[in-house]
């Protein structure tokens, strides 16, 4: 870990003040093993901090700034941080009754209000309480960078660091381990999962922290966790996932696996199942994601892309009275797809996908966006339509892709 020093204040600029925040900090570094990399002395200006905090990212992963943290105007450091983390600014609750405390211990109650300012924070920044000054010490940490703001005063500077920061970033250096598991959930919009799962989300340690990252109408929970003992880290996931069960366990398609495909062939080989496809409209996507994995050849048998209706029934053997009747992109179509795919490839499994992507229709005039595919899984059949007007073809063409994948995990957990 490298770290970068600003001290932001027009009165060290003017020569009023003479910096000595930067060489307690720098020593304090040192003696855990931090180099300062470099120093910068800033205005006190929304523009110039954001800028600089840009320029010390590049050259180290933590940044500890100094100064501009007072209830005055010209105090503008929390601002620049809320702008260049984009994060809110929010009236801190614990940060207001430990200001509410010191304003009455210092007799000042009658300045709480001038002074609630002191207890906004950024709301996702961890808050160190500043036991000699109203401005508490805020420290925001994202994409493995860190950055640390502290008021300006050197005594209040010098107990934060000694005492909060430098045990902090102590405990961090040994955490070098770090830990991820993708837990998937289908068929749950992730507003209602968010809600769902609110409880179990505000109680997890602090070592543990939860991204959602939705791929196509799967939601992916990223839990990371952190520590210096793996298999400690590898318990802890484990215990936590598990409370996950009782809540959201009919939904959950995979407790530790990242893609659909990843996910897809754990089933196939546990089941001893194979697969064939035939897509249309996902042109060849489908069958990529399946052998983006390797060991896919143990149950992906082939596929092929009838890109021309009379080819689905010259390979396929779809009808033509069904394609005349009923337009090559229907319900019909994608189940004789299956079928046809099915039997040629004497697969357990078979996928068809038939659709128009755009931006232009097709010759049966078949509205842009509208897509069936067929799922089957030995004499089952399962026929879905989806109306995806609004995505851009290569949009289209994966998400429709993710979507069957997904619909055969899911099938094959819960019916087979
Ligand atoms: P305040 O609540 O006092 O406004 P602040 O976080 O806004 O705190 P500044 O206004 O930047 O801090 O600075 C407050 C005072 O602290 C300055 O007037 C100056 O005397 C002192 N100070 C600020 N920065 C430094 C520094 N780098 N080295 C030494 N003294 C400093
Ligand atoms: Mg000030």
């Amino acid at each position: 870990m490298k770290s970068v020093l600003i001290t932001i204040g027009d009165e060290i600029l003017s020569g009023n003040t003479v910096d000595t925040n930067s060489n307690f900090i720098a020593a304090q570094l040192k003696s855990i093993g931090i180099p300062v990399v470099q120093i910068f002395t800033i205005s006190d200006e929304v523009e110039i901090i954001k800028k600089t905090l840009a320029s010390a990212f590049e050259l180290a992963d933590l940044v500890i700034t100094t100064g501009g943290l007072g209830p005055t105007r010209d105090d503008r450091t929390k601002t620049a941080f809320a702008e260049f983390f984009d994060d809110k600014l929010t009236l801190d609750d614990e940060t207001f009754e430990h200001l509410k405390k010191l304003m009455i211990k210092r007799k000042r109650e009658h300045l709480l209000e001038i002074n609630k300012n002191q207890a906004v924070t950024l709301f996702s920044a961890t808050v160190f309480q500043n036991e000699n000054g109203t401005a508490p010490c805020q420290m925001i940490e994202k994409e493995g960078k860190t950055a640390i703001c502290l008021p300006g005063v050197p005594y209040e500077v010098k107990p934060l660091i000694k005492d909060k920061i430098i045990p902090h970033l102590k405990e961090k250096l040994n955490s070098n381990y770090i830990v991820s598991r993708f837990i998937s959930v289908v068929d749950f919009p992730e507003s209602l999962l968010a809600k769902t799962i609110e409880n179990w989300e505000l109680g997890l340690p602090e070592t543990v922290s939860l991204s959602y990252l939705p791929v196509g109408n799967r939601v992916k929970l990223r839990l990371t966790a952190s520590g210096n003992d793996p298999e400690e880290i590898e318990n802890l996931l484990n215990v936590e996932s598990e409370k996950l069960r009782p809540l959201i366990g009919e939904k959950v398609i995979s407790w530790d696996g990242s893609d659909i495909q990843e996910i897809m062939k754990e089933i196939l080989k546990d089941k001893k199942m194979t697969l064939s496809v035939a897509e249309s409209c996902t042109g060849g996507e489908l069958s990529r994601l399946i052998t983006s994995v390797s060991g896919s050849s143990a149950y992906f048998l082939g596929g092929v892309i009838p890109y021309d209706y009379h080819k689905k029934i010259e390979i396929l053997g779809v009808s033509e009275k069904t394609v005349r009747e009923k337009t090559v992109v229907s319900e019909e179509v994608a189940q004789e797809m299956s079928l046809g795919c099915q039997k040629l490839f004497g697969s357990d499994i078979s996928l068809s996908t038939t659709g128009v992507a755009g931006p232009n229709s097709d010759e049966f005039n078949t509205e842009v966006g509208v897509v069936f595919y067929s799922v089957r899984v030995k004499d089952a059949e399962k026929t879905v339509r989806l109306f995806l007007p609004h995505l851009e073809r290569n949009d289209f063409v994966n998400f429709v892709s993710q979507r069957v994948l997904q619909d055969l995990v899911q099938i094959l957990v819960n019916d087979f």
